[in-house]
C-alpha cells in the first residue's frame, strides 16, 4: 500500500548523493522539521555523520534514497547495498541493513531518482500521473522511470544515464564514465562538464556557448526516453540544472527538432512546455523522495 499524500507520520529521510547527502525529518513538503546536508566522503565517515543526526530525532520510519547502482531485490544476498558504483570506496556499502539495525524502525530503500519520481507523483508536478520520469544531473546522471504508478524494474533498476548517444560532429571530448567513456553520464554530469569545460560548471555563465553541447547530449537521452516510453512528463533536477532555468527552453527546442515531427509523437512534442519541466518540488524532490519511501515502508509494516 502506498502512503496517502497527507500521511502525518514523521519520517527520517536519507538522500545519498555523490557530492552531498541530506538527512531530513519530515512528513511531507508541508511539514519539514529538520534538514541537514553532509559532504559525501568515505562511507564510514558519511554514514556515521548521518546516523548522528538521526539519533537526535524522533521518527516512525526511515527512508533511504541513494545514488546507485543499488541491489533492490530482497532475494539477493547483497540486498540493500550499493553495488558496482563509479563512486570510489563505496562499492559494496551496506545501507539498508545497517540503518535497520541501528534504529530498529521500518526502513524503505530505493534509488535517489525513483524516490524523487515517487515524491513528484505524491506531492509535486506529477500528481495524478502514472507514467513519468525524473532525471537528475549532478555528480552522476540518473533516470527514475515510473510506469503504471510504480518504478519500472527489470532484473535490476534501469541505468538510462549510461545510454550511448550520437555526438555533435567535431566534438572530441572523450567522456569520463569509468565504464563507457562517452555515455550520457560521461558527457553531461557535473564532473564530466568540469573536465570538458576546464573549470567547475558552476563557474560557466548562462550565456556561454558550451551549454549547447550539454543541451545536445542531454536532448539525445530525452529523445531515446520519449521514443521508448512516451512518458506523460519528464522532470529534470540535480545540481547542474537546478539554478539554470534557461536550459529548459533550449532542451525543449532541441528535443523537438530531434523528434523531427514524427507522426505519433507530434502531439506529444506539441505539449513540451508542460511535459519537460523542472521538478515541482524543486531541490526538495530528492530529500522528499526519501520521505516518500519511508512512508511506504511504514505502511507496509503496518
Ligand atoms: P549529488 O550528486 O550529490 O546529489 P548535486 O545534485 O547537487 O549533488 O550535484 C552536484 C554537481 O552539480 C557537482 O558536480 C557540481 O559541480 C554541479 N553544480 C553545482 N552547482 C552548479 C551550477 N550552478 N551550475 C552547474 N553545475 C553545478
Ligand atoms: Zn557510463
Amino acid at each position: 500500500m502506498n502512503a496517502s499524500a497527507n500521511d502525518a507520520s514523521l519520517i527520517a529521510g536519507l538522500e545519498l548523493g555523490g557530492t552531498k547527502c541530506v538527512a531530513i525529518l519530515a512528513s511531507g513538503p508541508d511539514r519539514v522539521v529538520a534538514r541537514q546536508a553532509v559532504p559525501t566522503t568515505s562511507p564510514e565517515e558519511t554514514l556515521n555523520a548521518l546516523e548522528s543526526l538521526l539519533e537526535g530525532w524522533d521518527f516512525d520510519a526511515v527512508g533511504i534514497a541513494s545514488f546507485g547502482p543499488l541491489e533492490l531485490d530482497p532475494t539477493q544476498h547483497d540486498y540493500g547495498r550499493i553495488t558496482a558504483t563509479t563512486k570510489k570506496g563505496w562499492e559494496g556499502t551496506d545501507l539498508l541493513r545497517r540503518i535497520e539495525r541501528r534504529f530498529g524502525k521500518p526502513t524503505g530503500f530505493q534509488t535517489d531518482v525513483n524516490g524523487a519520481a515517487i515524491a513528484e507523483a505524491r506531492w509535486g508536478a506529477a500528481r495524478g500521473l502514472r507514467d513519468h520520469c525524473y532525471i537528475t544531473i549532478g555528480t552522476g546522471v540518473g533516470v527514475g522511470v515510473m510506469s503504471g504508478g510504480r518504478p519500472l524494474m527489470g532484473v535490476a533498476h534501469g541505468e538510462s544515464g549510461h545510454m550511448r548517444v550520437s555526438r555533435v560532429p567535431g566534438d572530441t571530448f572523450a567522456g569520463c564514465c569509468r565504464f563507457h567513456r562517452d555515455c550520457v553520464e560521461g558527457l553531461v554530469s557535473g564532473p564530466a562538464l568540469a573536465e570538458r569545460f576546464g573549470c567547475s560548471p558552476a563557474d560557466v555563465p548562462d550565456t556561454d556557448d558550451r551549454w549547447c553541447l550539454f543541451v545536445h547530449d542531454l536532448a539525445a537521452l530525452l529523445h531515446n526516453l520519449v521514443v521508448t516510453l512516451v512518458p506523460q512528463q519528464i522532470a529534470i533536477g540535480g545540481g547542474v540544472v537546478q539554478d539554470r532555468p534557461f536550459l529548459f527552453p533550449m532542451l525543449r527546442k532541441r528535443l523537438s527538432e530531434s523528434l523531427g515531427g514524427y507522426g505519433s509523437l507530434s502531439a506529444w512534442a506539441a505539449g513540451l512546455d508542460r511535459r519537460l519541466i523542472a521538478p515541482g518540488l524543486g531541490a526538495m524532490a530528492g530529500p522528499l523522495g526519501a520521505i516518500a519511501v519511508g512512508h511506504d515502508a511504514l505502511n507496509e509494516a503496518a
